[in-house]
């Protein structure tokens, strides 16, 4: 059965382009006779808030979308990112990491000629804690993956040269190989488990996905860099990947991507000034779709 989600962070309003990421993901699953998840993204409670989760429910009832019962939160799945953590630990491709963004931004500030310094997870990072020993990890340390390890392993099992993820979306539709990512000078040593946080968007995306049954992740085309990274990690964790499809972005009227500090254009905002939920859907190119 097709299975796909809708991943907010509760951090803010959601804007126009949310409300178009949720009706694609509604949509195809609407068409495919599957279900439509609603999966609450708060791991970083430092920004979530009880007040954007439950305006995420109202927005999108409003709208006139309907989802699944079982509405997961990432902040009670930590034992589960946990238990993800030890697969990978065991497998011997993480690292303790102390280093603040200026430790980084100063050991990158002379890179060898024709390193990329940015890589889809940000600032590739330079390796200043590569030696280091997970079982020596403090409690305030992120880990980080050790992705030339990781390589390696994958490499040894014949896995990397074949890998590749299934994309069903506008940008790109077919198999796309991975076989050509450099992943130790393009991707870089990413964060696992942030700081004070037990574990990252990367890793809790993969592992929630797969615990829900997830067939095929419907996001915008902003996170089409970060699916390597997804792949990357089903393979380590040996697990089935989904498919994917990346839809094209809501920008506005400068062209600009729609973010969450843009509450002029907050579902919120066109319900107060009286819109209905078919104009805010046509807003979004979606007239009469619902
Ligand atoms: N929580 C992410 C966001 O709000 C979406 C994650 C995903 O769909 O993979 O942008």
């Amino acid at each position: 059965m097709y299975v796909t989600r809708f991943a907010p962070s509760p951090t803010g309003p959601l804007h126009l382009g949310h409300a178009y990421s949720a009706a694609i993901g509604f949509l195809r699953a609407r068409k495919k006779a599957g279900q439509f998840l609603l999966r609450i993204e708060d791991i970083d409670q430092s920004r979530s808030r009880d007040h954007w989760e439950n305006q995420i429910y109202d927005d999108l009832s409003w709208i006139g979308l309907t989802w699944q019962p079982n509405v997961m939160r990432q902040s009670e799945r930590m034992p589960e990112y946990q238990k993800a953590i030890r697969k990978l630990g065991k497998l011997g491709l993480l690292y303790p990491c102390s280093c603040t963004r200026g430790d980084i931004k100063q050991a990158l500030a002379a890179p060898q000629e024709g390193t990329p310094k940015n890589g889809p997870d940000g600032l590739i990072y330079p390796g200043i804690c590569r030696h280091r020993s997970i079982s020596d990890a403090r409690s305030n340390d992120a880990i980080r993956l050790n992705i030339k390890q990781a390589v390696q392993y994958l490499d040894k099992g014949k896995i990397l040269k074949n890998l590749a993820f299934s994309e069903n979306g506008p940008i790109y539709d077919g198999s796309y190989s991975l076989a050509d990512i450099e992943f130790t000078t393009q991707v870089g040593d990413f964060v696992i488990a942030r700081r004070d946080m037990g574990t990252s968007y990367h890793l809790s995306v993969v592992v929630d996905d797969h615990a829900s049954g997830v067939t095929e992740v419907v996001r915008g085309a902003d996170l089409w860099e970060a699916t390597p990274i997804h792949r990357l990690l089903y393979a380590l964790l040996d697990m089935p990947a989904p498919a994917w499809h990346h839809h094209d972005l809501i920008r506005d009227t400068d062209g600009k991507r729609l973010a969450k500090r843009d509450d002029a254009r907050s579902i919120k905002s066109f319900r107060d000034a009286g819109d209905t939920p078919e104009q805010v859907l046509a807003h979004v190119g979606l007239d009469g779709v619902l």
